[in-house]
């Protein structure tokens, strides 16, 4: 690194240069030089902020690994023995460029062309909500082949309007050239009680079977957005963790039984495990939860394989929010509170309003509407 002193020199240097060498027609070029130099230094200031950023995140991470550690060395946590053979899979084949799709044909899970990374993630910064041509009550048929899954797509939300047409915006295009039928649901949280993801994903699922016999379930973060659109969102046969690599974990996965971010269920398999618990109130823990009542089903869960699970996530502000420090402690107890807390035990009184591109579920939360019975 140069000295501050040798840098300005030779920077005044460059800048006489500069000068020397203008014409009238360069004229623009000073007016706007500043505005290059600022770029440079926001780009620069931007980077040690990811970097602070990043290292933050996987000082989180070990702290995270530390506390489990110490929870699960004299109790039953993580005890279950974990065997995600996904990693083992075989690579993945695409379908030949000369691929055609039939009507009469069931629709494939591969994607004719490959656009890693070719999603245009920019976009995030200019989108604002609109109506997209073709998508009626959010969900589409196409006529080229068989559907082979419908999805619902369900988004826990409160107070994050900034992010939604985002995430619209970027996964509609996808889910299109996927060649599934899905629509989405956004299950917002009113009043006042902490934030409750997973209570919120149970309303979720439970409203919108009353429209349609979907089949498979995606639970996802509004303010996810994936990278590869190769990662498909249909279900298989056992439970799928897509969100798999984050920017914000610097594309690692921050532990094996990590299940958050974006997760997708067959109907049937959620039902068995009886949804998400109702009892994880404030930020944290409903994904791990949901993580040991698929592995108490014996049930495994898949991954996509490599790159295709990588996301970039909004950067956002826990404004306010609250940590659920009672996690250690109810994630003890995945097993006994499974049969008594989640789908079976909830009550609540919803408001449904239908918009062009997904339906919005409102609902009030608070603790007496999951009874928990004795375990
Ligand atoms: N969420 C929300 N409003 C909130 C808190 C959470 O809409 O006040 C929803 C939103 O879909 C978000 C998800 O719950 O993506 C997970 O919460 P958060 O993004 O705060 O978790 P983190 O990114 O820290 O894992
Ligand atoms: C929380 C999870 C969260 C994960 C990654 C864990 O400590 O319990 O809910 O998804 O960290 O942020
Ligand atoms: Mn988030």
């Amino acid at each position: 690194i140069m000295p501050t002193h040798l840098r300005l020199r030779r920077r005044s240097f460059l800048g006489l240069l500069f000068l020397f060498s203008l014409s009238t027609s360069a004229l623009y070029f000073i007016y706007s030089a500043p505005g290059i130099v600022n770029e440079y230094v926001f780009m620069v200031q931007a980077r040690g902020i990811q970097i602070r950023e990043n290292v933050k995140n996987i000082g989180a991470q070990v702290l995270e690994q530390v506390v489990r550690g110490a929870y699960s060395a004299n109790g039953t946590d993580y005890a279950y023995e974990f065997n995600v053979s996904e990693s083992d899979a075989p690579p993945p084949t695409y379908l030949p460029e000369g691929f055609t799709y039939l009507p009469s044909q069931v629709c494939p899970e591969r994607l004719l062309s490959m656009s890693k990374f070719s999603l245009d993630l920019k976009l995030r910064h200019t989108v604002t909500s609109g109506s997209q041509p073709g998508l009626s009550g959010g969900t589409v048929k196409l006529p080229d082949c068989l559907l082979r899954w419908e999805v619902a797509i369900l988004v826990p939300f409160r107070n994050r309007h900034e992010h939604l047409p985002i995430l619209l915006r970027h996964l509609v295009p996808v889910l299109k050239r996927q060649r599934l039928q899905f629509a989405f649901y956004l299950i917002e949280q009113g009043g006042t009680e902490p934030f409750n993801r997973a209570m919120l994903f149970n309303v979720g699922f439970k409203e919108a079977m009353k429209d349609l016999d979907w089949d498979c379930l995606v639970f996802h973060d509004v303010d996810h957005l994936m990278e590869n659109d190769r990662n498909y969102y249909g279900c298989s046969g056992m439970p799928r963790h897509f969100a798999v690599q984050l920017d914000k974990y610097s594309y690692m996965l921050p532990y094996n039984e990590f299940f958050g971010g974006v997760s997708g269920l067959t109907v049937k398999q959620f039902e068995k495990i009886n949804g998400f618990p109702n009892a994880f109130w404030g930020w944290g823990g409903e994904d791990d939860d949901l993580w040991n009542r698929v592995r108490l089903a014996n049930y495994s869960v898949s991954r996509p394989p490599g790159e295709q699970g990588r996301y970039m996530s909004i950067s956002h502000h826990h404004r306010g929010e609250v940590q659920f420090l009672g996690r250690y402690v109810l994630l003890r107890h995945s097993k006994e509170r499974q049969r008594v807390d989640g789908l079976n035990n909830l009550n609540y009184s919803p408001l449904v309003s239908r918009r062009p591109l997904y339906t919005n579920i409102t609902v009030r939360l608070n603790k007496e509407l999951a009874p928990i019975a004795d375990y």
